[in-house]
């Protein structure tokens, strides 16, 4: 048995074989070759064999009902057959160069060329051309890549994983994850919490000869035991089968309410990241969303989203869980979560960059269809519509000004708008220390801490390097969140936190000591908290704290003012 080390994302234990995840990588080479002819004719196959595959996988949505996506494949085998692109990758063949070569060059510069067109949809289109290049070079290498996770239940190991790679993995043949890089605050570690896969990052020793290994993931010593003996295996498979008792324990908590002890009241929400998650917001018992990264449906989109398209995303999320309160947080692309048809240029600091808000008040087209498509879907539940990276009231306020623009245009065209609270995440220090002047916009802050640590302590929230200096209970911090729920209350906005640290249970004291609002966490941590704040008591706090000021009340009366607004009120 070999025992090696990582940093936990996940508690929980994982027992099963190792898969290997390994996205391939190519090496093309570039000597010119003389037997032209046989290079012709290897594209050729190549070719064909791509366009049978795009074909097959247009037969199987449309059997399965999904007409869209299947437009999508007929459309790339229509490419495949497209006489410049052909002409253009021969033109290269002919002047010595291989096929892979040639299919590199040749669909870059085709991809080149859509992405410089005017036309949004046609500039999209470059996206599908670099797809149909991989999957060109993929049959040229000869690699499997149908399998790259594998066809049995496995612990999967990767040197690292892009947030688009984790969304489309097979969650029913993932037992748990192991990543040589990864940071805690990725948004594939965020993934991994909410999907609840044991999961460790930061395992330097990963090794390629573990594939097909039997291992043990154990999340709460942060190990993985590759071939354990029986002794370790008989223990860890009876702590997983105790985790999974106190699972069934947690049940029970379904239905009953979140307070402490003596009585204070918090809204227990859930993070998701589209329709997908509406049964997990059910089965876990949460209160409502307090975070729709609405992002992921872009990300999950091969193409650019149409109005149409995120207006029945939003309303199947907002119709199935309604009355509920739903966030749908407006999209916060950019960073790591990069999408080929927005076609962003690549910066020095993406995280400082060009993202979230700033990428839809300069594109304001985009963010129109987004907003346009909120309203409609408001007229179908309780929406709460939420702007990402704010630093400046202007922005609020320009955003505010877009969105009336879109509820007047929709009005005109006899479209009903239903009614919706407006809000903003509180993820930057400049908007933590200007929350007294943002609460006077908005109905409700969020507090993104993700983002908050991130750009209060400097700590890339991506690097792997800076896990020993990234401290999640910094001072700092927890100063700008403190302080940002007083300011929320001064003007009678309700404050929640939707960032990681709302469902660390070091912190759920302190939260609701300052008298945050909500708690917005994955589903699968909705239970574990109720269960933590039902057996707080926060009566010590009563008489040595004096209560927030009395908060101005500038709309309805029953708004929350948080917990001493609660207590002595
Ligand atoms: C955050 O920054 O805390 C947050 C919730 O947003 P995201 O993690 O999607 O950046
Ligand atoms: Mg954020």
């Amino acid at each position: 048995m070999q025992t090696f080390k990582g940093t936990k994302i996940v508690n929980g234990i994982a027992i099963g074989k190792i898969k290997i995840y390994k996205a391939p990588v190519y090496e093309i080479n570039e000597e010119l070759i003389s037997d032209i002819a046989a290079e012709i004719e290897r594209f050729e196959a190549a070719r064909l064999k791509v366009q049978e595959e795009q074909n097959a996988l247009y037969d199987k949505e449309m059997k399965e009902g999904h007409k869209d996506t299947a437009g999508i494949f007929e459309a790339h085998a229509l490419m495949l057959d497209d006489d410049d692109l052909i002409d253009s990758c021969k033109e290269i063949m002919g002047e010595g160069h291989t096929a892979e070569f040639a299919v590199r060059d040749g669909f870059e510069a085709a991809a080149e060329m859509f992405r410089n067109m005017e036309d949004e949809y046609f500039k999209a289109r470059s996206a599908d051309v670099i797809d149909l290049k991989n999957a060109m070079l993929d049959v040229l290498f000869g690699a499997d890549t149908a399998n790259l996770q594998g066809t049995e239940p496995a612990i999967l190991v990767a040197e690292d994983l892009a947030p688009s790679e984790t969304v489309k993995l097979d969650k029913s043949l993932l037992l748990g994850l192991i990543t040589r890089q990864g940071s805690s605050n990725s948004h594939t570690a965020i993934l991994a919490r909410s999907m609840n896969w044991p999961t460790l990052i930061q395992c330097h020793d990963v090794a390629d000869d573990w594939d097909g290994k039997f291992a043990i993931l154990d999340g709460y010593n942060s190990c993985i035991y590759i071939e354990p003996d029986q002794a370790l295996i008989d223990e860890l498979t009876a702590k997983q089968k105790a985790d999974k008792e106190k699972e069934a324990k947690l049940q029970e908590l379904k239905g009953k309410p979140t307070e402490t002890k003596d009585g204070y009241k918090v809204r227990l929400y859930a993070n998701i990241g589209g329709p997908k998650d509406i049964n997990a917001v059910i089965e876990n018992d949460a209160e409502g969303v307090g975070l729709f990264r609405s992002e992921f449906v872009y990300l999950n989109s091969k193409t650019d989203p149409t109005e149409e398209e995120q207006f029945q995303a939003y309303k199947k999320v907002l119709e199935a869980l309604a009355p509920r309160l739903i966030v749908i947080r407006t999209c916060d692309i950019g960073a790591d979560k990069t999408i080929d048809y927005m076609n962003l240029d690549k910066e020095e600091n993406p995280a400082l960059g060009f993202r979230a808000i700033r990428i839809c008040l300069t594109r304001k087209d985009f963010f129109k269809r987004q907003l346009r498509a909120l309203l409609r879907a408001s007229a179908f539940g309780n929406l709460g519509i939420m702007f990402p990276m704010i630093i400046s009231r202007w922005e609020v306020q320009e955003c505010k000004a877009i969105l009336e623009e879109c509820k007047k245009e929709l009005e005109a065209e006899g479209v009903k708008v239903g009614k919706y609270e407006i809000g903003i995440m509180i993820e930057t220090p400049a908007a933590a220390l200007c929350a007294d002047e943002l609460a006077e916009e908005v109905d409700f802050f969020s507090l993104g801490t993700n983002d908050l640590t991130q750009y209060t302590c400097a700590i890339d929230r991506q690097s792997a390097n800076l896990e020993r200096f990234a401290n999640t209970h910094h001072p700092a911090l927890l100063r700008l969140i403190k302080e940002t729920i007083e300011a929320g209350h001064r003007h009678n906005t309700w404050v929640g936190i939707c960032g990681e640290l709302g469902a660390d249970p070091e912190l759920t004291e302190e939260f609701l000591k300052w008298g945050v609002d909500e708690l917005s966490v994955n589903p699968k941590s909705i239970l574990p908290l109720r269960d933590r704040i039902r057996n707080t008591d926060l009566s010590k706090y009563k008489k040595t704290e004096s209560p927030a000021p009395k908060a101005e009340v500038k709309a309805e009366a029953e708004k929350p003012k948080g917990f001493f607004g609660r207590l002595f009120s």
